[in-house]
């Protein structure tokens, strides 16, 4: 491992960076949610790296299509670099198992909870696993950071429903991404 591997926040997007709604791909369904800024620029001052990372079966279930997320990729950094806030990478699974478009329509390494998402992007960006932290807000999320050895994983309220007891699924469980990047910048690095 080399000295100049950066540490990342792996941040899933629909629930955590913007508000939870059955297939988001129009900018205009696309909300951020409170806190989210500056939960970001916290963690981005603390020196993780800023990783999106997201299931994306939409795509393979033909609600929307690649250009769709690309575009609404584009609008989310332009509306982040607005506020001072760089995303390192945005990495998406556009695959599902029972989807209805072929091309994406298989079994996959990266669709969460599988870790290769996580991994894929420690190799292209040079990330510390070890040192890196993912906040999600489903159970799928974490087990993807666990998966890919990541050292701290938090679930937060402010997407999907949780089940009432997730000390097993997570180091830390919290309102939002505001309330997380303040407990992971309370670890040490
Ligand atoms: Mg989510
Ligand atoms: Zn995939």
């Amino acid at each position: 491992m080399g000295a100049d591997l950066r540490p990342a926040a792996f941040i899933d997007r629909d629930g955590v960076i913007n508000a939870e709604r059955h297939h988001v791909y129009r900018i205009a369904d696309f909300e951020v949610l409170p806190g989210v800024v500056q939960g970001l620029r916290q963690l981005a001052a603390h020196g993780y790296a800023l990783v999106v990372v997201t299931n994306q079966a939409g795509i393979a279930k033909g609600k929307y299509g690649p250009a769709d997320f690309e575009l609404l990729t584009a609008h989310m950094r332009t509306l982040f670099a607005r506020e001072g806030v760089q995303f390192a990478g945005v990495y998406h699974c556009p695959h599902h198992p029972q989807g209805s478009v072929p091309a994406y329509t298989r079994d996959c390494g990266c669709r969460k909870p599988a870790p290769g998402l996580l991994l894929q992007a420690a190799a292209e960006l040079g990330l510390d696993l070890r040192r890196s932290v993912l906040v999600g807000d489903k159970p799928s999320d974490t087990a993807a950071g666990r998966a890919a050895g990541v050292r701290r994983t938090v679930l937060v309220e402010s997407g999907h429903a949780l089940p009432a007891d997730t000390a097993a699924l997570a180091d830390h469980r919290c309102a939002g991404l505001a309330e997380a990047a303040g407990w992971l910048c309370r670890q040490p690095l």
